[in-house]
């Protein structure tokens, strides 16, 4: 849902984007504005004055939502972390880290970035609003939103359950205190649910309440169905990273990986090489060059009726598409680095030479198999 966003610029070497489903608060924010808030804060006001204000309004809420993220982002490039983008969507923003923070104070600090900004926000809007005389209805009615809005975001977003800032200030306390990232993130990320239930029970209730609250009402439940999901998948993504470091490349890669020609046919490939030997990959190479490789993936592309005539060249990633680790590499990184890429597999190299090939299927059996075990 939160892989699309059209591109709107970069800022602190952060790629920025917009996620469609943004431009649905854009424009439940004006209309709210619009038609419920402006009539009441001016008066005798004509329609095009507060749809104006009410699209300039958005506008600064938007920055103001960015501000939050941003510095969540760039405090955690000064500790180290990459941060690749920023996509803004329905509830908010999320900042694509290429890590978690590797010491409790680190994650702190990046947590609390967020919030001190909208505080920040908040006051200034506020202190304007404060600073404006009478006569400046337009501009007051604007900042006491804005000002408003802002200290309600931090608020939220200090609420302890995990993904939330706040309950990311709460696991950096638990993970300081206990040392195990695992179980912190575990009680962290239960709250959290608790938070999203939470939500979605006073939502239900709210839309049975009559018309005046329905809209309150389903938010809210979105919300809470959106903060339980994210509860759940943030600690298993820390469940599986733990799980992961520590072991290496060596330890799940295939090693057993015959070269073949690149004028072999995929039916050859299939009936004289997959199947009799029950290998998996195979890297393509002609005179002892390494030239790519191919993988059941790369067989599953291709239609049957065309497996007599396709070769291996036609069929293969060639190896400028390929990644490659030296056996040494963590296997929390290889994750990193599949994920990155988006890619199936990666080559094992040692001295310049292939020792193995890691797929995704290598590292899901490590995990099935460890989870099986429950070790
Ligand atoms: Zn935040």
């Amino acid at each position: 849902m939160l892989r699309g966003g059209i591109p709107i610029g970069r800022l602190f070497g952060i790629s920025l984007r917009l996620n469609y489903t943004w431009f649905i608060v854009f424009a439940l924010v004006t209309w709210l504005l619009t038609t419920k808030y402006f009539p009441v804060a001016f008066n005798d006001s004509s329609l095009s004055t507060r749809l104006g204000a009410g699209i300039l309004t958005s506008l600064l809420f938007f920055v103001s939502v960015l501000a939050h993220e941003l510095m969540h982002s760039v405090v955690a490039q000064r500790l180290g972390i990459r941060v690749h983008s920023i996509t803004l969507f329905i509830f908010g923003g999320v900042s694509q880290m290429s890590q978690e923070p590797k010491r409790p104070k680190d994650e702190l600090r990046i947590a609390l970035a967020g919030p001190l900004t909208s505080l920040t926000l908040g006051a200034l809007f506020w202190g304007v609003f404060f600073w404006l005389g009478p006569g400046s209805e337009f501009l007051l009615a604007i900042t006491y939103w804005l000002g408003l809005i802002n200290i309600f975001l931090a608020a939220f977003n200090l609420i302890p359950g995990f993904p939330l800032d706040g309950g990311r200030v709460l696991r950096s306390i638990l993970w300081w205190r206990s040392k195990s990232l695992r179980q912190s993130t575990r009680i962290a990320s239960n709250i959290g649910r608790g938070v999203g239930f939470f939500f979605i029970f006073v939502g239900t209730f709210l839309v049975f309440q009559g018309p005046g609250l329905w809209l309150n009402g389903l938010w809210l439940i979105l919300i809470g169905w959106f903060l339980q999901n994210a509860a759940v998948g943030s600690y298993r993504q820390v469940a599986l990273q733990d799980m992961l470091q520590g072991h290496t490349a060596s330890e799940v890669m295939t090693r057993d990986c015959p070269a073949i020609t690149p004028d072999v046919t995929v039916d050859t490939l299939v009936n004289e090489y997959v199947l009799a030997t029950g290998r998996r990959c195979f890297p393509v190479a002609k005179d002892s060059r390494i030239m790519g490789l191919v993988t059941l993936h790369n067989i599953r592309a291709v239609p049957r009726s065309l497996w007599a005539t396709k070769t291996m060249n036609e069929v293969m990633t060639p190896l400028g598409n390929l990644k490659s680790v030296p056996p040494s590499e963590d296997l929390s990184n290889l994750m990193t680095i599949l994920t990155e890429a988006d890619i199936n597999q990666v080559l094992v190299v040692d001295n310049g030479g292939i020792v193995g090939v890691i797929g995704r299927d290598n590292l899901l059996s490590f995990i099935n198999l460890r989870g099986e075990l429950g070790v």
